[in-house]
């Protein structure tokens, strides 16, 4: 059978078959190349999105090709019965760009998290602490361990019941905070820039307290860096701004430059916490993801976060001086690097609509926040281009 190429005859197609659970842009993507993405009735578009945080190095970034390459030619999957050079190189790059000491490798955001909210309860149940807390407005995945600890009634209800002994408080709400935990408590798991949530940054003073209080109660702090990791925000991690060292971090989404890809790092002191059998997966660190990660890896050491922070602080200029030009319609800008979002008093939806009509693929996450998650090598001439499409948008 010849595939019916046309856009109309692929919606069709996809709504006789899936699950209906995703809106879908109204495009055929033919193919994508470092920072664009083309359709087959031949349009460009310029790509804010990066496959939602994903597409690190861009499409079909050269390097990346190389790695996977080589790899698959020598085989693509061997299941973890095996030691496989692919999964150490990537683990030892992994280590020694985060500073933790050991990993475990995952194929997604929410299998990381899921996983370690195990390894946290697992570590309490000696002393007796299961109670794992999340912030408003978090995103963690939708296992039901991650959705445990958000609050975002389109993704929970009617679906619970959820984990017991999991709560979630107010965002940056010291008091809540204070009064949340105590010897009971397990970890609190949080992401230091909110992503789905409109990124938004946690308060230094909420960061401060959240630690004394871990010294005190000897809870676990957990940092989802899955959106805001692998160098994005222009440093390895986003938590790195306040000068603390979370217990676990979680990464995914970039690691992998386009491959499913994550991890769960740890420092020593927790290493014998999980036993051989005690947790598993069988497509984690996928030979074929982790010679791709240790691309991206590679591409980091070699000057890509200082770019991305410069290129983001460049970002923020531009889009700063737009607000100044249209202070009706826009309000705060907030991120870093290549996560940025910007709050409009004007529908998103609409705005990300017309965006796209004239060639810039972005994204609304919350109802009044446009966020941009650029390929980590955008470029300043990228930045023109899309707050001068933002603008037209704007101005109308
Ligand atoms: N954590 C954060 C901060 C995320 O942004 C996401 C996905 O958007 C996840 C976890 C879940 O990742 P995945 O969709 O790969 O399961």
């Amino acid at each position: 059978m010849t595939p019916d190429h046309t856009v109309a005859s692929l919606i069709e197609r996809e709504h006789q078959h899936f699950i209906p659970t995703y809106k879908r842009l109204p495009l055929e993507v033919d193919r994508a190349e470092g920072m664009h993405v083309f359709t087959r009735d031949g349009r460009r578009y310029l790509d804010f999105l990066g496959g939602i945080a994903v597409n690190s190095l861009g499409h079909c970034h050269p390097a990346v090709i190389a790695a996977i390459e080589r790899q698959v030619h020598r085989y693509a999957h061997m299941s973890n019965y095996f030691y496989q050079d692919a999964q150490v190189e990537f683990a030892e790059a992994l280590v020694a760009a985060s500073g933790y000491d050991r990993v475990f490798l995952t194929n997604s955001g929410t299998e990381a998290t899921d996983g370690a909210m195990k390894l946290a309860r697992m570590h309490g149940s000696t002393s007796g602490r299961s109670e794992i807390i999340g912030l408003s407005g978090g995103f963690h995945g939708r296992t039901y361990g991650a959705l445990s600890i958000m609050d975002k009634p389109g993704y929970k209800d009617g679906m619970g019941p959820f984990l017991p002994a999991t709560s979630v408080i107010a965002f940056n709400d010291v008091a809540a905070l204070e009064a949340a935990v105590g010897e009971g408590t397990c970890a609190v798991m949080l992401e230091f820039l909110q992503g789905e949530g409109g990124i938004h940054w946690v308060a230094e003073d909420f960061v401060r307290r959240l630690f004394e209080l871990r010294e005190q109660h000897g809870f676990l702090v957990i940092a989802d860096e899955v959106q805001a990791g692998g160098g994005r925000t222009g440093t390895f991690f986003s938590f790195e701004r306040y000068g603390v060292r979370p217990d676990i971090v979680t990464v995914a989404k970039g690691l992998g430059g386009g491959l499913p890809l994550g991890a769960i790092l740890i420092p020593e002191s927790l290493a014998t916490v999980w036993g051989p059998g005690r947790h598993g997966t069988t497509f984690g660190g996928n030979a074929l993801a982790c010679a791709a990660g240790s691309t991206v890896l590679a591409e980091l050491r070699s000057g890509l976060m200082a770019r991305v922070a410069d290129v983001g602080a460049y970002a923020i200029a531009k889009l700063e001086a737009l607000r100044a030009e249209l202070p009706q319609v826009i309000g705060e800008i907030r991120g870093a690097g290549a996560m940025l979002g910007v709050e409009l008093t004007v529908p998103v939806g609409q705005v990300v609509e017309s965006m796209l009509e004239r060639g810039v693929i972005a994204n609304a996450t919350s109802e009044t926040v446009l966020r941009l998650l650029p390929p980590m090598i955008y470029g300043r001439e990228h930045v023109d281009e899309m707050v001068g499409v933002l603008r037209e948008v704007l101005v109308g």
